[in-house]
């Protein structure tokens, strides 16, 4: 695959015309969403983002597990000059679906020492599983509203996003 990769980066670079686009975002908006690959040149269409626009954070699930969200949403917010945040789920996200027992098994089966496993406490809350997709929206802008490092200036919004259609649903309007 990084044959692949590295060739297609060749051909792209032979027919890109470079621009110069500074590092903070025009549209001063955080996006944290789903490392879903269905969303991959497709969020940011639907969502009339355009590169430069705006700093989008990905994970499994668009959750906040441990820190490390929290801290990109920070430097957003702080550093980048973020004003708004979205949290934006997706139907049908693989997250609502994963089942501990088998990430488990599947761990065993490639040398992870099932002591390390246990190590991390619940795994299904270390994996980042789901309850469903839409409470999930609501209970991650719940998180990062109630941060304390998180400013109650910055409006946080929850959408969910149709993954057939791209059409969004607005589960919390972050201005109310
Ligand atoms: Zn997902």
């Amino acid at each position: 695959m990084l044959e692949e990769i590295l060739e297609a980066n060749k051909e792209f670079v032979d027919n890109f015309e470079p621009v110069s686009l500074g590092h903070l975002p025009e549209k001063k908006v955080a996006i944290l969403t789903c490392m879903d690959c269905r969303l991959t040149g497709f969020l940011p269409n639907a969502l009339g983002i355009g590169r430069g626009d705006a700093k989008i954070i990905r994970n499994a699930g668009n959750t906040i597990v441990g820190e490390d969200a929290i801290r990109s949403i920070a430097a957003a917010i702080y550093s980048l000059g973020c004003e708004e945040v979205l949290v934006v789920g997706h139907t049908e996200c693989g997250m609502a679906h994963a089942n501990p027992d088998a990430v488990k098994s599947k761990m065993i089966e490639m040398g992870i020492d099932e002591a390390d496993i246990e190590a991390v406490g619940d795994l299904a809350t270390w994996i980042g599983a789901i309850p469903g997709e839409e409470q999930n929206v609501l209970e991650t802008v719940e998180t990062i509203k109630n941060h304390p490092l998180i400013s109650s200036e910055i409006p946080i919004h929850g959408l969910i996003m149709d993954i057939t259609t791209g059409e969004v649903e607005v589960l919390i309007d972050g201005r109310e």
